[in-house]
């Protein structure tokens, strides 16, 4: 994929994003193209993610210098450059305060899955990274790093959550099977004991026969979406994402 492709590729899912409400005032993501060794990553914080566009992704080197972009960088820019450095598979990342993600990183629970999307694209774990800050320093990307290992999701402790994958449509698929976890592992609690998925039932439904489309079917669908959103940051439920 050349370089305009990549960042129509991370434009679009910045987009859809906007729109599902994973991103918002704050989130990020990036991909990385191991054929330059260079990261494509989305602006900072008070850029209009609803609308970004192609040229206005920004470009760094893998040890976080900036080599194209201009206005508000995203201010945790190392939680990129440390797993795309680190993480050979990861060639898309997502930084997200998407709200029922971060809910979770605030309970005293560990997560587990509770649906069948959650448990093939979740059911490997996801640890809590539980240093609290902004993850704004190289050294600080280099211990999530750390955290998050060969895990596809990592919550941060009173903060949000990082989604790593082999591709960008892989990470948007994760991040929305996190959001959706979290927000039905809540539902479900009120209404009494939680049937959550034990690593057997993960490895069991990710044995069991899947649509090849899998992956790519969110991608396809939520890009037509896209397409014909209002845009109106109303239409999101994230105040702070
Ligand atoms: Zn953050």
């Amino acid at each position: 994929m050349g370089d305009e492709a990549i960042r129509e590729q991370v434009a679009a899912c910045s987009r859809i994003m906007t729109m599902k409400a994973l991103i918002g005032l704050y989130g990020h993501l990036s991909a990385y193209d191991p054929q330059t060794g260079r990261i494509y990553l989305t602006p900072g914080a008070g850029s209009d993610r609803a609308n970004v566009r192609a040229e206005d992704i920004w470009v760094l080197s893998k040890t976080g210098e900036v080599l194209e972009g201009s206005g508000r960088i995203a201010a945790e820019w190392p939680i990129h450059t440390a797993i795309h450095s680190t993480r050979a598979d990861a060639l898309a990342v997502a930084h997200v305060h998407a709200p029922f993600t971060t809910v979770f990183a605030i309970a005293e629970r560990e997560f587990r899955p509770v649906t069948l999307t959650g448990a093939v694209l979740l059911g490997d774990g996801v640890p809590l990274f539980n240093e609290l800050g902004l993850v704004v320093a190289p050294e600080q990307g280099q211990r999530l790093a750390a955290a998050i290992g060969s895990h596809r999701a990592l919550l941060m402790r009173g903060h949000g959550g990082v989604i790593a994958g082999g591709s960008l449509e892989e990470v948007l698929h994760a991040a929305l099977a996190l959001e959706d976890n979290c927000l039905k592992a809540w539902q479900a609690a009120a209404l009494g004991p939680v049937r959550w998925f034990s690593d057997e039932e993960c490895q069991a439904v990710n044995q069991s026969k899947r649509p090849p489309s899998f992956g790519g079917v969110a991608w396809e669908y939520y890009s037509r979406v896209e397409s014909s959103w209002d845009r109106q940051p109303t239409t999101t439920d994230n105040p702070l994402g």
